[in-house]
């Protein structure tokens, strides 16, 4: 059997950024609307600040405004709710994102729930999941949480239509693997969720045409995990100790091992990666979009 096809996550992430730039130029030009993302930042998590530069920084190449917010660890839920719903009060900004995991005295569904669901482009809100797992759609379609709904992009272009495929989802928390889950459901395949209590993971990885490993443990996912010419989304973002004393970001499945298995596979880094925040950049322009009462294009 041939190599697997490796998933160009990059390549089609910088097409989608592109597509978002035209329809910004376009919604200015034509309604004098200018799409705004306010990020905020609590804390100096060395990983959050990474993910928030880039954020504003790929924002500002779209053409959109960029606000971004930083305070310091000690901040009190009350006065970051205070932000939030000063935020949700601003003409200009059309999306709110509340960088996770935040610190210990601010309970994040607290602060999910306080954020306008008109405004929450991450896709956390329970009216945005709810909204999800019932399948809504035209003006109730929900703002879908960004790396599955960047995972789907990428297995519709991988796959064409996934009706009736078998699809396993390994991991199940409300950011990655259940939404993949209902994204998956939605496409009419036919979805298992597995995590850290499934029986005989390796048997039910097995089955799946389509597989996505949303665990956090690296190379868990074996080559003899997966069914011959099935496509692997590997979102597992796993820094480990490299050569040198340097270290390197490996996903939750052995690529290398994977490749001579699978029929298409994402690599780490440059597969789900970088879709991310080209997705949350996609759904600000939904958002703004809606908030000025204009049809949305969809992404
Ligand atoms: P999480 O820790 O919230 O959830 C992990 C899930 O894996 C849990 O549902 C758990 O049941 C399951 N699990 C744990 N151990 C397992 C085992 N031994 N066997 C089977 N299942 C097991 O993590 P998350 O936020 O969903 O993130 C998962 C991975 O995806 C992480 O590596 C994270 O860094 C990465 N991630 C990447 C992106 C991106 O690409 N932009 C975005 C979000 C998360």
């Amino acid at each position: 059997m041939s190599e697997a096809k490796m998933i160009d996550g990059k390549a089609f992430a910088a097409g989608l950024r592109a597509r978002v730039a035209v329809e910004v130029a376009r919604l200015s030009e034509a309604h004098g609307l200018k799409p705004g993302l306010a990020v905020v930042l609590v804390g100096e998590n060395p990983a959050s600040q990474v993910y928030v530069r880039n954020k504003a920084r790929q924002t500002e190449e779209t053409g959109m405004a960029s606000f971004e917010h930083r305070l310091p660890a000690e901040t009190t839920e009350a006065d970051l709710l205070a932000l939030v719903r000063r935020l949700n009060e601003d003409p200009a900004v059309h999306g709110i994102l509340v960088q996770l995991p935040l610190p210990d005295q601010i309970s994040e569904p607290a602060v999910i729930d306080a954020i306008d669901p008109a405004k929450d482009v991450d896709g956390f809100h329970v009216l945005n999941a709810g909204r999800l797992m019932t399948g809504a759609r035209g003006a109730r379609a929900p703002l879908v949480a960004c790396t599955p709904r960047g995972c789907l992009m990428l297995l519709k272009d991988t796959l064409g239509d996934l009706t009736g495929l078998e699809a396993v989802v390994i991991g199940r928390s409300n950011i990655v693997g259940k939404p993949m889950a209902h994204l998956l459901l939605g496409e009419n395949c036919t979805v298992t969720v597995a995590h850290s209590r499934t029986r005989d993971l390796p048997a039910v990885a097995r089955r799946a045409d389509i597989l996505v490993a949303a665990v956090g443990r690296p190379g868990m996912v074996r080559a003899d995990w997966i069914k011959p010419g099935a496509t692997v989304i590997d979102v597992g973002i796993n820094r480990i100790e490299g050569e040198g004393g340097k270290t390197r970001i490996v996903g939750d499945v052995d690529t290398q091992g994977a490749k001579a298995v699978a029929g298409a596979i994402t690599p780490v880094p440059g597969g789900v990666g970088p879709m991310t925040i080209a997705v949350l950049l996609s759904n600000t322009v939904v958002a703004a979009c809606r908030q000025a009462g204009l049809e949305p294009l969809s992404f």
